[in-house]
């Protein structure tokens, strides 16, 4: 690399390479592109970003709800960022030592290297769902804009299937949506889908309000007690109570299936959707570098700059800054803004030999927080707090006027009008494509499929095991137990008939689940594997019928 050093001397700009477009990334490029050309500041800055936009993340839930537009929400970079070189790339490493980042492919036969001076790491934090089982298989998350139109789109094909249900029990956990978290992220899209699924109604004659469940599920005693003041957590707790939404306080979510979400006190709620908002985990890539950090964040000093590495800076989310009274700058938007500015200046400083640099000194503007039917909480500075309708409009106002630029603002403005008179309907924007081979983890005793039930798909055993039994005579007898390694569900796909047994786990199990559609690919053009899987089939048809003669109990079982 042909750097003569961070503190200048070099015949070059400096190359400053930012990880990350959310607001710490964008923010940061923002200001240091006002600093090259309202100070002539010599720095050539280059943004790496999964997407080419930035997500204004406190309207996601308005995107749950339909209140905006899917794309209302979203900055284009290229639009915001004219002399920044932006990458939409996934980054894969940073090499600190050779200041270079790795990025992947993309369409392209090669992974890029990026060659820095200065690097700043805005890379977020990321919902890690790998350590609640269940959880990466069947929850969602609720953190970028693919999760909240995922969501609607869910919600919304949730109610057209549960619309021609007739089974009571099945209707009853279709319609009850669970939510996992009571920080501001899972406060509101609780708010947002019970708005939603409220509204919706209007739309299906055959579904009853009474049916509607939607569980906010918290480990504290009320919601947003860490983020507001202990008057304004009440408020939103019992506003939230008030709207229709089951609050279940002091439990965490321990296990999910495709069936159910399980609680820390061992109840299980029947549904078929769960969405997470926790917990939270530092971004991976910010783990593998290495470097100083605290609970996960990089550990900063007051001018950003990240402990022990000359040259790299960390901002938003993933940067531990201290504040002024000593307490760590909390995870927002608003101090993510406020931090990318102090740490262009000290970059444009640290290239002229470090003198000005500043420090971090923001305290924050406030706390708002919406809890839908037109009701928010606000948290102002000196104590002053508002709630119910005003701190709603509080909260339209000062969000609205924080979008960034003006068509954006025009087209949410637009949509909040439009809506007062005309009303979102439940309309899904499903893109179609394969589901391919996905995971499904069940809990002891939850049914995988029953008897007599349509066959769309084949199971192999991960870890586990499950129990099988059929109908004989009018009475349902165990006829065997699969274990890891073995499959099931075949007999039904290569017969285009109906389950012949039933399945349930026996233990906790994790399978992988191959549809029927990619099975068919397989079996079609492969007929070796056609072969193994009609012979095993044979000999477990032979086994049920000899079963059945005799009423007696085979060794290996019918799916
Ligand atoms: C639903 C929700 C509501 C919120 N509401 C508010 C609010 O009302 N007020 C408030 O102040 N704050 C709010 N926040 C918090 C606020 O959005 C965050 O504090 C802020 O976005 C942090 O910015 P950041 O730049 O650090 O990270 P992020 O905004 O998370 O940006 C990180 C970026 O890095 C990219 N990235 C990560 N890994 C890779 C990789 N390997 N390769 C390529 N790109 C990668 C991501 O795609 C993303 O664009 C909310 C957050 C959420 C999720």
């Amino acid at each position: 690399m042909a750097s003569t050093g961070l503190d200048g001397g070099r015949s070059r700009s400096a190359r400053v390479v930012v990880l990350g477009g959310g607001f710490g990334g964008v923010y940061t490029a923002l200001a240091l592109e006002r600093l090259a050309a309202k100070k002539g500041a010599r720095v050539e800055v280059s943004l790496v970003n999964r997407e080419n936009y930035m997500v204004f993340q406190p309207m996601l839930a308005e995107v749950v709800a339909g209140d905006v537009g899917i794309l209302d929400t979203v900055s284009p970079l290229r639009q915001m960022l004219p002399r920044t070189q932006l990458y939409v790339r996934e980054i894969e490493a940073v090499d600190v030592e050779r200041r270079v980042v790795v990025l992947g492919a993309g369409m392209t036969p090669r992974r890029h290297e990026l060659e820095y001076d200065h690097l700043v790491v805005a890379l977020g934090n990321v919902t890690d769902f790998r350590d609640i089982p269940g959880l990466p298989e069947h929850a969602m998350g609720f953190k970028t804009l693919a999760d909240a139109v995922r969501i609607r789109n869910h919600v919304i094909n949730v109610l057209e299937q549960a619309s021609v249900v007739r089974d009571a029990e099945v209707r009853r956990s279709m319609l009850t949506f669970v939510v996992a978290g009571g920080g501001f992220s899972g406060t509101e899209v609780a708010a947002a889908l019970n708005d939603c699924v409220r509204a919706a109604l209007g739309d299906y004659r055959s579904l009853r309000v009474e049916e509607l469940r939607v569980v906010l599920v918290h480990s504290g005693k009320q919601v947003l007690e860490r983020e507001l003041t202990p008057a304004l957590a009440r408020y939103a707790t019992k506003t939230l109570g008030e709207q229709g939404i089951e609050l279940v306080l002091g439990e965490r979510l321990v296990a999910a299936s495709p069936q159910s979400a399980v609680l820390g006190d061992g109840r299980r709620i029947a549904t078929r959707t769960l969405i997470s908002t926790v917990p939270s985990s530092p971004n991976p890539i910010v783990e593998r570098m290495g470097l100083a950090s605290a609970r996960g964040r990089l550990e900063c000093d007051g001018t950003t700059a990240v402990k022990g590495c000359e040259g790299v800076w960390a901002v938003g989310d993933c940067a531990q800054i201290p504040m002024r009274d000593g307490s760590s700058s909390p995870p927002t938007a608003q101090h993510a803004i406020r931090q990318a500015k102090v740490l262009a200046a000290n970059v444009v400083a640290s290239e002229s030999g470090g003198h000005g640099r500043k420090s971090f000194a923001f305290t924050g503007l406030g706390k708002l927080g919406a809890l839908g039917h037109r009701r928010a909480v606000a948290e102002l500075p000196g104590g002053v707090t508002v709630e119910g309708q005003l701190a709603w409009l509080m909260w339209r106002c000062i969000y609205w006027a924080k979008l960034p630029g003006a068509s954006r603002k025009a087209k949410v403005a637009v949509s909040w009008l439009s809506d007062l008179a005309l009303p979102a309907h439940p309309v899904p924007l499903n893109l179609g494509g394969g589901r391919g081979a996905r995971q499904a983890h069940y809990e002891p005793g939850e049914v995988v499929f029953e008897e007599g039930e349509v066959g769309d798909s084949l199971f192999m055993i991960l870890s586990g095991t499950v129990e099988v039994s059929k109908r004989v005579g009018g009475e349902t007898r165990q006829i065997g137990m699969l274990g890891a390694g073995e499959y099931f569900g075949e007999m039904a796909l290569l017969g285009s008939s109906s389950r012949s047994a039933s399945t349930r786990a026996a233990t906790a199990l994790d399978l992988l689940v191959l549809p029927g559609s990619d099975f068919a690919a397989l079996t079609e053009s492969m007929s070796e594997f056609r072969g193994q899987f009609e012979r095993i089939a044979g000999a477990r048809a032979e086994a049920d019928a000899a079963r059945e003669s005799s009423s007696g109990q085979g060794r290996r079982p019918l799916r």
